[in-house]
């Protein structure tokens, strides 16, 4: 087993705020995994990712007791900058991630590049392919702000996926956008999933966690209160009372079971329903 992340005892505590908002949390993340977060609003899935790529509480600057560990290093010991290369960070909102200096996609791809000191050629092959691969290369030319929602959720995907992360964070991709801007985006998760990158990914839609994640974090108030096989947690009824939203093919598997009707395993997908 190859942990890329360890949280050990982590509590957190956002300044000003009289209680915790993630508490106790333990668990270790394997290299290549791909990780669904879900839980309630509120329920620290958020502060979970920030705490993962430092910025809680480098950033953010609360209170933090225990460690988070990436590569066995406490996140508080890295200097500053060096987890950006280790850690893709794709924020909800893409508004966040663009940088409002950059007239153009392709320059805003490049960016973080230069902040890197990487040479001119080596930064134009890059984001050249990563705007083939994230199928914006016709829009290269065009303002990052006068994009669509899909669109510049795409390019804040390829200029973290430019800086070539062996870890993704990203925190609901897809909260803001349409059926067609989630499809595309859902594209890309897709390619990720057959990279070997580590994907930590928190999002709504269930059913895109049912078919991509390996394993489910389930947080509730501040508390992982489950951490596991994939197929495990979404099956299992109870967690709807602690506030989580179940695939459909699960809870009618459940269904069928309750009435007697035997099933081998209970589907959380619907490919895997069709069988
Ligand atoms: P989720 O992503 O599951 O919706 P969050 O991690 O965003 O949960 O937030 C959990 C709780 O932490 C929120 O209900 C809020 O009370 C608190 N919180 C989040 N961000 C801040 C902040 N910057 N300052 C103070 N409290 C915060």
């Amino acid at each position: 087993m190859d942990t890329v992340i360890e949280f050990e005892n982590v509590t957190y505590n956002y300044p000003l705020t009289d209680k915790p908002t993630v508490k106790n949390l333990n668990c270790k993340l394997e290299k290549g995994k791909f990780y669904g977060v879900i839980g309630e609003n509120g329920s620290g899935k958020t502060t979970f990712c920030l705490l993962i790529r430092g910025f809680a509480p480098s950033f953010y600057q609360g209170e933090l007791k225990g460690e988070v560990l990436i590569n066995g290093k406490p996140t508080v010991e890295y200097k500053t900058g060096e987890l950006s290369l280790k850690i893709g960070y794709v924020f909800q909102n893409p508004f966040n991630q663009i940088s409002g200096v950059k007239e153009t996609v392709f320059e805003e791809i490049a960016f973080g590049l230069e902040n890197f000191g990487i040479p001119v050629d080596e930064i134009e092959k890059r984001v050249i392919e990563v705007m083939e691969s994230t199928k914006i290369s016709h829009i290269a030319e065009k303002n990052p702000f006068e994009l669509s929602g899909g669109q510049q959720q795409r390019v804040a995907l390829a200029s973290v996926l430019v800086l070539k992360p062996d870890i993704l964070v990203i925190d609901e991709p897809t909260s803001q956008l349409d059926p067609e801007g989630t499809e595309s985006v859902f594209e890309i998760i897709a390619k990720l999933k057959e990279s070997k990158k580590t994907v930590i990914l928190v999002e709504h839609k269930i059913d895109l966690i049912a078919e991509y994640a390996d394993e489910i974090i389930v947080l509730e108030k501040g508390e992982m209160i489950r951490f596991g096989d994939k197929q495990e947690i979404l099956s299992d009824i109870s967690l709807i009372e602690h506030g989580v939203q179940l695939p459909q093919m699960a809870i009618l598997g459940n269904e069928l079971m309750k009435q007697g009707i035997p099933l081998d395993y209970i589907p959380v997908t619907e490919k895997q329903a069709e069988k």
